[in-house]
């Protein structure tokens, strides 16, 4: 079924009156790096006969500090570009960032959105493990005045699946800001050097106390599992423990353990299990200051 209408929204209580009167049968287009291509390739579903652009909405770009700097929201319409560059973002989350830069080429992080990635909900979209990481929240507004937070950790469902509802416009992505003495790693695993899709990506948060013991890990490794999720297991080894070789080769064991144990065997087995482990080892062992960064460029 091809496109009826077309409505570009400049403020939220706008694009909420279209979701409000159309929800159902609405496609919200952002940076439209997603929505255009799936537009040309015939590939939207059936029911969505009104395109929504929210790019003019103002108020939905730049990243702002809340609650006097102890909570950081990132707004939807915040480009790809525009995050990679930010400095608040920079000291108060480390690695979002740096999944940003690694995003497709100039062009797509131009016009390509935080939020449009997170609702694409695709295994490889490359802020998500960072945001879970993060312990971020999906802000999501709807017709009345309504609002809901939704953590990401519940907000994948099922693969390519987001909890947002069809009169839902996603504002923004909120997270706590990392204090002191949180250190970070992003790693995006890719075939090529650009505009490549990751084949896993890394995306590792640990706080460490002064005398040096892991006071909290957070670990997310993206296009790993079905569904976005923490590698928990792994984080509970860290947690409490002086890093040491022997610990990281456990933590990085367990990645790979729940990795295999979510996706079963599959054609990509003999090559992500071990590429996993391997990775995560290094990773680990750079971010608790057991090796050298290694630097992919992001
Ligand atoms: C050449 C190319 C290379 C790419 N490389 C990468 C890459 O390396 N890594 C990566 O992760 N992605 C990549 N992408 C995918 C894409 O660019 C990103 O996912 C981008 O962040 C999507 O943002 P957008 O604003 O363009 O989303 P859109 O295309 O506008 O929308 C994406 C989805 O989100 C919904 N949506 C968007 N904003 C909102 C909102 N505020 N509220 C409710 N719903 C909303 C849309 O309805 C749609 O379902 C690439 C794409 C291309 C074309």
């Amino acid at each position: 079924m091809p496109l009826e209408r077309h409505f570009s929204a400049s403020c939220v209580e706008e694009a909420l009156d279209v979701l409000g009167r159309r929800g159902p049968e609405v496609l919200i287009c952002a940076g439209g790096t997603d929505v255009m291509v799936a537009l040309r390739a015939g590939a939207l579903p059936p029911e969505k006969r009104v395109l929504l652009d929210v790019s003019r909405i103002a108020a939905l770009s730049g990243v702002r500090e809340l609650d006097g700097g102890a909570e950081i929201e990132v707004g939807s319409l915040t480009t790809h570009a525009l995050a990679s560059q930010d400095a608040v973002l920079a000291r108060s989350s480390i690695i979002l960032p740096r999944a940003c830069r690694s995003v497709g080429s100039p062009q797509v992080r131009n016009r390509g959105t935080v939020g449009g990635n997170v609702l694409t909900a695709a295994q490889c979209a490359d802020t998500i493990p960072a945001l879970l990481s993060l312990n971020a929240s999906a802000v999501l507004a709807a017709p009345g005045g309504r609002e809901r937070i939704v953590p990401l950790a519940d907000f994948f469902p099922a693969p390519k699946r987001s909890a947002i509802e069809a009169d839902e416009l996603l504002t923004a992505l909120r997270f706590p800001s990392l204090g002191p003495r949180w250190r970070g790693s992003f790693y995006k695993l890719i075939r090529r050097a650009a505009v490549a899709k990751a084949r896993l990506s890394f995306a590792f948060l640990a706080r460490l106390s002064p005398d040096g013991v892991v006071e909290d890990a957070r670990l997310s490794i993206g296009a790993a599992l079905p569904v976005p999720a923490r590698f928990e297991a792994a984080e509970a080894l860290l947690r409490g423990s002086a890093p040491s070789a022997e610990l990281v080769e456990d933590a990085a064991e367990a990645c790979a353990a729940q990795m295999a144990a979510a996706t079963g065997k599959r054609w990509s087995s003999p090559y992500k299990n071990p590429v996993l482990r391997a990775v995560a080892r290094r990773e680990l062992a750079a971010m608790l200051g057991l090796e050298a960064p290694h630097e992919n460029g992001f």
